[in-house]
């Protein structure tokens, strides 16, 4: 799996010219049908149809979904709405609450929340480096009271640097996580991405 723009035009651009390579061999990537369509539901409850672009490696016979970047890999939610859910449980909320604030069942949210503090380090960690790379001044935020509260922070001070080396205002943090972290945020602790 690759995570990608959002723009399926681009996308189709890239692959037409090789400009996607396979992560394993470096050869280019070539178009190979779709992957299933999903439906992801955005923050305001809008359910949107999703067919992402599939490709294949010639060289090792892989093929790989092309995801975009606002989509994470076997969830129902936007990135944004997952983030969403993340940063108010860092700071503080309860899985119920959060989930009667965005509309999504409990259960939803505790696998979120659950999920991020299997990897808080990972991620943390990985978020913390990207931070320290584009921040001119770079200042590693205070501990924030868990691991997982931790790791929600680093990904923010992250995309908050990202936005101001770049000059994007618009660029949204979670999607931001989810590029930087190959579609891994809330992966399984033994899946790589
Ligand atoms: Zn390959």
């Amino acid at each position: 799996m690759l995570i990608m723009d959002m723009d399926p035009v681009g996308v189709e651009l890239l692959l037409s010219q090789g400009q996607l390579a396979c992560p394993g061999y470096a050869r280019p990537l070539a178009g190979w049908g779709h992957a299933r369509p999903r439906r992801i539901r955005d923050r305001f409850g809008a359910v949107l149809p999703l067919r992402p672009r599939r490709a294949r490696c010639p060289a090792c016979a892989t093929t790989h979904v092309l995801l975009p970047e606002a989509v994470l890999p076997r969830r129902a939610d936007a990135a944004e709405v997952v983030g969403a859910g993340l940063e108010i449980a860092a700071g503080g909320w309860g899985h119920r609450r959060i989930a009667a604030e965005l509309g999504r069942p409990a259960d939803t949210v505790r696998g979120w929340v659950r999920r991020l503090g299997t990897r808080a380090e990972t991620v943390r960690s990985l978020f913390t480096t990207v931070m320290v790379a584009l921040a001119d001044d770079p200042v590693p935020p205070s501990p924030a009271g868990s691991g997982m509260a931790d790791a929600v922070v680093a990904v923010v001070a992250a995309a908050e640097a990202a936005r101001r080396r770049w000059g994007q205002q618009g660029l949204l943090t979670w999607r931001f996580a989810c590029r930087v972290s190959c579609g891994a945020l809330l992966a399984p602790a033994a899946d790589p991405g």
